[in-house]
């Protein structure tokens, strides 16, 4: 078994301040580069430790002098073979593992403490990479590779654990079973399963929150949101710029955009304001249009609708003040209180429904990549052809 000739480190935790600072260290050179610039707290039999174990101590510099008080971690047996996804005995990864080449050291999370400890580690012979980089030189299939970097994006609990699931071998399970027996129907189901909720994962989709200006967008977001993140104010136009936030829509991750009025631009602040808005109106999946049911739509608002055409769910707002009551008998469109909550549940069903979200079961495979969507297409246009070896081609493709 032979690894990468490569040895390398990359620092996992994001730059910052904070508590502990992972550090991933990874090849031949590796197990040499610690004994030169580690030292355990307590003396045993294994410096640095064995596989699975490990040890407190501190990083040293060539004086012998502490740089750092750390954890190392020898990740060598570490849990990669028992996953359905793991790289197969005799691969980089397993070959590693056997040799013990992979190691964590866990220091400080402070910049100088990182910095001091990633600049011992070069100086023992180490090259530090980015993190995407260190998963190629690990030799992680495409599929767990592709989970991770999603997983450091993931904003919503169940997309984090639809994530954890492929990272666990569901998509790569599919796609071995798919390759020895291609079926037409169970590609379709994945590729639906990839428009369902793949893409959220891929890139949520962002619903834009539109409307003349005190319509209640601020208002709306903060209760999709669940937090005070815009801020909300009686004077119309207080939204000048955008703002954008992540939430979850019943679990769905999507990007909430809360536009400044489309109405008159009094000032150049509030014209730069609507030109953004109009930008975000043009990339958004949905556009949720307020229209403040006291007042009703006026031709304004009928020539913003007109462009939006289907992308629009026009969305009477304030329908707990008296001056709605009138109007609201009158309209069959949602009708909420973005104040009071009132209606809201049925607006995020609605929303939901015209994105064509659905939560896959747990342990469902679920292509949540687009290179991954397009693969699999492609494998299934092949298979209609009558193209099996293409087809399986494809397939393998995404197992490498
Ligand atoms: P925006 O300019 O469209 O972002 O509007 P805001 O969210 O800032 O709301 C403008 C005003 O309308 C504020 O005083 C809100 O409290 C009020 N408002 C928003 N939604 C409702 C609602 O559903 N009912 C009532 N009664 N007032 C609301």
């Amino acid at each position: 078994m032979s690894g990468p000739a490569e040895s390398a480190f990359a620092v996992l935790t994001p730059p910052g301040r904070g508590g502990i600072a992972v550090i991933r260290c990874v090849g031949p050179a590796t197990e040499a580069a610690l004994v030169q610039c580690f030292r355990p707290a307590h003396t045993g039999p294994e410096r640095p430790p064995l596989p699975g174990h490990l040890a407190y101590g501190h990083v040293i510099d060539a004086e012998e002098s502490a740089i750092d008080e750390v954890i190392l971690y020898n990740a060598g047996a570490c849990g990669m073979r028992e996953s359905p996804a793991a790289p197969a005995a005799g691969s980089v990864t397993a070959g590693l593992a056997a040799a013990g080449l992979i190691f964590e050291v866990n220091c400080h999370g402070g910049p100088a403490a990182v910095r001091a400890v990633c600049e011992r580690l070069a100086a023992a012979g180490l090259r530090e990479v980015d993190a995407d980089r260190l998963m190629e030189l690990e030799g992680l299939p495409r599929i767990v590779r592709d989970a991770r970097r999603a997983l450091r994006r993931a904003f919503t609990p169940l997309a984090a654990r639809i994530l954890v699931d492929q990272l666990n071998g569901a998509l790569a399970g599919a796609i071995e079973s798919l390759r020895r027996a291609p079926a037409a129907a169970v590609m379709d189901a994945l590729l639906d399963r990839w428009h369902t909720c793949g893409r959220f994962l891929a890139d949520p989709p962002h619903i834009v929150i539109a409307g003349r200006p005190n319509s209640g967008k601020s208002t709306l977001l903060n209760r999709l949101v669940g937090a005070e993140r815009a801020i909300t104010s009686a004077v119309p136009g207080t939204t000048r710029d955008y703002v954008e936030a992540e939430a979850a829509l019943e679990g769905a991750p999507v990007v909430l955009v809360d536009t400044a009025g489309l109405g008159e631009a009094g000032g150049e602040i509030e014209r730069q304001g609507i030109e953004r808005a109009r930008q975000e109106l043009a990339r958004a999946a949905v556009v949720v249009y307020l229209v403040d049911a006291s007042e009703g739509a006026n031709p304004e608002d009928e020539a913003v609708l007109r462009s939006l055409g289907d992308r629009a769910q026009v969305v009477l707002n304030k329908i707990d003040s008296r001056l709605a009551a009138s109007q609201r008998r009158a309209r069959s469109h949602l009708a909420i209180s973005a104040l009071t909550g009132e209606g809201v549940p049925a607006l995020v069903d609605a929303l939901l429904e015209n994105l064509s979200w659905r939560a896959p079961a747990p342990g469902e495979a679920v292509p949540f990549t687009a290179d991954q969507a397009a693969t699999l297409a492609a494998a299934r246009d092949h298979l209609a052809a009558g193209r099996i070896d293409e087809a399986r081609e494809r397939l393998a493709s995404l197992l490498g």
